[in-house]
């Protein structure tokens, strides 16, 4: 099993005849000379995952790629830790993947780079003489020019990233700092969503990333008899239930999100046995100092709440750190009341949509989602909350759990509708799309001819660079 995002798009691959070319979670010393570890066909498409090479790993991954750039564009400049070894591995890591990629290049065929991991490749592949379209999409978001300007290197690598022909953000907050600092920092010209370099134009995009709804309703609805959520059920006895899902990351504002529980138990004495927390916090990147100095501090906060309004028979916080498969995920999903997703930032918040797509239509659960994930711009009938505002997070989740239904519904309707238009489906095309016009821009410029029709769409070449989460 996958994470979410691996679960979102595997059907695209399926569907499409995409190939997917990822790290296989393995490294070797050789990988540099044979890069493919596996290839195997998944529907009318394939997927590829290679062992990454072991001199660079730690550097690329633990270091740039997790220690620099994802606190950096979570806005959290000072749990930045990265040596200059580590971004030489990164560009190296970045390079690698480019070659072991040439080997699927035909042409006219799309690349589409996914997220942090390869904001270089697109520089690597077209320093290979690739000549096709090749699109970027970031996951994450995309902090201010100040920000950004923090992390070691940045003009060159965000120089690096106009070799794409297409850059795509989740939010328009994204974008506009994006095109801010290409601006500010790099001196360029930026017309509408389009910069302008010696070489080429690159054009930007907002493309919020979506769920495959009515495929994670129907999995909801039939999830309900899995003995996991059979048993989660009982062990209510008639007690309402709110729930969190989420890496332990420190973007995913959890510490706040616990103290606003214990705070509501607090100021609502009536609540006590009547409703209780049930948060996942699947750990990821255990060997970065700043996640396991979160485990620790989070399991002392779970223990204190848990020892302080507990009793004999009642437990107020559910607290595990491991992971589920999101069969077992939507039926949990489904029954809890209320859904609690507060991250201090982040890109767009799955969890969030799929909270939303797995409720029952005739009693539909409460989403309580910060105004900093990028959900947020669609979600707007979610309640919404400031994660850094503790009180008010408590106030909202008693609202939350007391909220007839008539006024459920019709909030849940409205999302659901929002999510319905930016499928995962929808997202694709979109970008895709959008890719080949900004790539025939490109062209015309550099053949000097008229491009009469778009190329083929397919097959299309996609790396997937995230964190893929084994699940049991
Ligand atoms: N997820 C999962 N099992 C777990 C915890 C999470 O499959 O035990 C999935 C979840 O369903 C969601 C994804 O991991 O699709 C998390 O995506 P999100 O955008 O919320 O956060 P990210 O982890 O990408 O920062």
């Amino acid at each position: 099993m996958t994470g979410g995002l691996a679960a979102a798009l595997l059907p695209v691959v399926e569907k499409s005849g995409a190939i997917w070319v990822g790290s296989s979670g393995r490294v070797r010393e050789g990988a540099h000379k044979d890069p493919f570890a596996e290839v195997e066909a998944l529907g009318t498409g394939a997927l590829a995952m290679v062992d990454l090479p072991s001199a660079h790993y730690a550097g690329y991954y633990e270091g740039f790629a997790n220690s620099a750039l994802w606190p950096a564009l979570h806005s959290r400049l000072d749990l930045v830790r990265v040596t200059q070894d580590d971004y030489q591995s990164y560009r190296e890591v970045n390079a690698f993947m480019a070659r072991a990629l040439l080997r699927f290049r035909k042409p006219e065929a799309a690349f589409w780079v996914q997220d942090y991991h390869f904001l270089a490749l697109g520089a690597e592949l077209r320093e290979l003489g690739v000549t096709e379209p090749i699109g970027f999409f970031l996951h994450t978001p995309w902090p201010t020019a100040t920000i950004m300007s923090g992390v070691p290197h940045h003009r060159e690598l965000i120089e690096a990233m106009l070799a794409y022909d297409l850059i795509g953000f989740q939010t328009e907050d994204d974008l506009d700092n994006f095109l801010g600092y290409v601006g500010s920092e790099l001196g360029l010209d930026v017309a509408g969503h389009a910069i302008k370099s010696s070489t080429s134009t690159t054009r930007c995009g907002v493309f919020p990333i979506g769920i495959d709804v009515d495929k994670f309703a129907q999995q909801a609805s039939k999830a309900v008899s899995h003995p996991d959520v059979s048993r989660l059920r009982k062990s209510l006895n008639g007690e309402k239930l709110i729930i969190g899902v989420d890496r332990l990351d420190y973007s995913k504002g959890l510490v706040n999100r616990i103290s606003a529980f214990d705070q509501m138990l607090t100021s609502h004495p009536a609540m006590l046995r009547a409703v209780s927390l049930l948060q996942i916090a699947t750990p990821s990147r255990g060997t970065i100092e700043a996640y396991g100095t979160l485990q620790s501090e989070l399991a002392r906060l779970v223990s204190d709440v848990n020892g302080r309004h507990g009793e004999v028979d009642w437990t107020p916080i559910r607290y595990l750190n491991k992971g589920f498969n999101q069969t077992v995920l939507a039926g949990l999903y489904r029954t809890a009341q209320v859904g609690l997703v507060t991250p201090m930032q982040d890109g767009m918040n799955l969890v969030a949509k799929e909270y939303v797509a797995a409720q029952n239509p005739g009693d539909p659960g409460v989403l309580v989602l910060s105004k900093f994930a990028g959900a947020a711009d669609e979600l707007e009938t979610a309640l919404q909350v400031n994660p850094h505002d503790v009180e008010g997070m408590a106030r909202t989740l008693a609202t939350a759990l007391a909220m007839p239904l008539i006024e459920r519904r019709m909030r849940w309707e409205a999302m659901m509708e929002k999510l319905r238009i930016g499928s995962i489906h929808h997202w694709f095309e979109d970008f895709l799309a959008t890719l080949q016009s900004a790539h025939a821009v490109n062209d015309q410029a550099e053949q000097a001819i008229e491009v009469a029709e778009p190329p083929d769409l397919w097959p299309l070449r996609s790396v997937l660079g995230r964190d893929t989460i084994r699940f049991h």
